[in-house]
Formats: C-alpha cells, structure tokens, sequence
C-alpha cells in the first residue's frame, strides 16, 4: 500500500514526475480488519478529499457470509483493524426484508453487534453496503463524499453522471450502466429502496451507485477495483465540471460506447487493470460479459 513515483518524458523533451497509486495487496487469506484498514487509508486519503472526518465507510464480505464494515465515527483516513466491526449479513438483509422494520430494529441489531464488539456500533450506512455486498460478484465496497462527484450529485444535473460515457477509459473501469437513486435519508429506507432498483435493473450489477445529495458506492472484487473505481468516478466528474464550463458535455456515441464495452482487448485491459490472471476470471455478470 501507499504512493510510488514514475518518472516520464513528454514531447517536449521535459523530464516529468507523477504519483502513481500503488495497488494495494488485496488477498483473501490477510485478516479482513487489515484489508479494510489499508483500503480506508486509501479511500480517506487527505489529499484526494474523497472523505473526510468520519465521512464514508468500507466493507468486505467474507466466504463464511460475514460483513465486516467501518464501525459508526471512525476516520477513513486513519482507520486501524480495530475500527471496524463484524456481523453475519443474513442478519442485515433480513432487517432489509423485514417491511415493519424502523429505526428500533435497527438500533437492537447494531446494539447486539457493539456488545460483542467493545462497544464499537456498525455505521449506520452498513445496510447499503450489505444491498451491495449482495450483488453477485461482489465482495468489497468503498463509499465515499468526493468533492467533484458530489458538486454534480448536488447540483441541478445529477444524471450527468449517469447519461452516457465521456471516453473510453470511463467505460472499461465504470461499465455503461451506473445507477442514480434519488436522495432518501440514510439508513434502512435508502437500503431498503436501492434494493427495490437493484431488482428492477436488467443491465446487471453497475459498479457505482451515485446517490443524490450524498456521495457514491464502488462495488468491486477486490479493494484494487475498488479504489480503481473511486478514482475514475472522480475523474468523470472533474472532467464533466470541466466540459460544462467551456460548453456543453458531449457523450460517446451510445453504439461506440457499447463497443468498447464489449471488445476482447478493452476486456482484457479491465482483467489487468483488476490485476486478475485472466479475462475468464471476469464476474460473469451481464455488465461484464460479451
Ligand atoms: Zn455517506
């Protein structure tokens, strides 16, 4: 985990140096609190300003069904191991299912979790990352405030977001179909209504889920994709805000962009990018398949 330094060459002959991220070691066998902490330090980052304070969570779903999520007011920034919390997520969807369920469920469930956790009380945003962590294919989530992606969410244009791909890497690392939901006050109700337009979809599991008035949730396979999916989100917004203040943003041709969404070498670029061994390891979801 952490920055490197690449050092370049432009045309003009000039020696250049650039941050690189660093993929951070993703790996199932590590302990779920360490792999969390080190995606934390990078999704609270005070640099970026993806989240600040105690702005934004993270999760992971383990092979046992386990959730293990940002516990309510830890740091991103400097989250350790020990911030966050465990719970089966059978017990989170269930609150979901439950039509009745209000802010007493809830609090009796999370209750339950700060007993056995020295106190420590899941966020209250752990519903949402158990709607996501249940989507095939998923199993690490990182919700974050970005500034530029919120100065879009909270602007009078919040489907710039969602209207179509500006270039082509948009598409390889954020697909064609992310999902815009409406602001509704965090907590079971956001959960249980991202949920409903999860199932109505028939363009497969998106990778980001915007929130109006709120911020945004990368759906990965790992923390690399994860942190891989923030920074493009990022991009697509500043690059947006920048479009829209010399003129009007111009999207791709929707045929283009379903072209590159489906071509060998943009998938296999998507696998390396994933740092996966190979394009057939690529979630066999419709948003990935040919
Ligand atoms: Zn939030």
């Amino acid at each position: 985990m952490g920055q490197n330094r690449a050092v370049w060459r432009s045309n003009s002959g000039r020696l250049h140096e650039t941050e690189l991220m660093v993929p951070i070691a993703d790996g199932a066998d590590a302990p779920p609190g360490g792999r969390l902490a080190a995606l934390a330090g990078e999704l609270g980052r005070s640099d970026r300003e993806w989240a600040i304070l105690a702005e934004g969570n993270c999760s992971l779903l383990t092979e046992s069904g386990d959730v293990h999520v940002k516990a309510s007011g830890a740091e991103m920034g400097t989250a350790t191991s020990a911030d966050f919390v465990e719970l089966p997520l059978s017990e989170l969807l269930s609150l979901i299912d439950d039509d009745v369920a209000g802010d007493d469920d809830v609090r009796r469930v999370f209750d339950a979790v700060a007993e056995r956790s020295v106190g420590r009380r899941p966020s209250v945003e752990s519903l949402l990352h158990a709607v996501c962590l249940e989507q095939p294919g998923v199993t690490v989530v990182g919700h974050t405030h970005p500034v530029p992606v919120n100065a879009i969410l909270c602007s009078s244009q919040p489907t710039l977001l969602t209207d179509g791909a500006l270039f082509p890497d948009q598409i390889v690392v954020l697909g064609t179909s992310p999902l815009l939901v409406p602001y509704v006050d965090p907590g079971l109700r956001l959960a249980q209504e991202v949920r409903r337009m999860l199932r109505e979809r028939t363009d497969g599991v998106p990778r980001v889920i915007y929130l109006q008035n709120h911020g945004m949730f990368a759906l990965g396979s790992s923390e690399t994709e994860v942190l891989q999916i923030t920074q493009m989100a990022v991009k697509v917004a500043s690059v947006l805000i920048g479009a829209a203040s010399v003129g009007t943003p111009v999207f791709l041709d929707p045929a283009e962009a379903a072209r590159i969404h489906t071509r060998p070498d943009e998938l296999l670029r998507r696998d390396a990018l994933a740092n996966r061994p190979n394009a057939s390891d690529v979630r066999a979801t419709p948003e990935n398949t040919l």
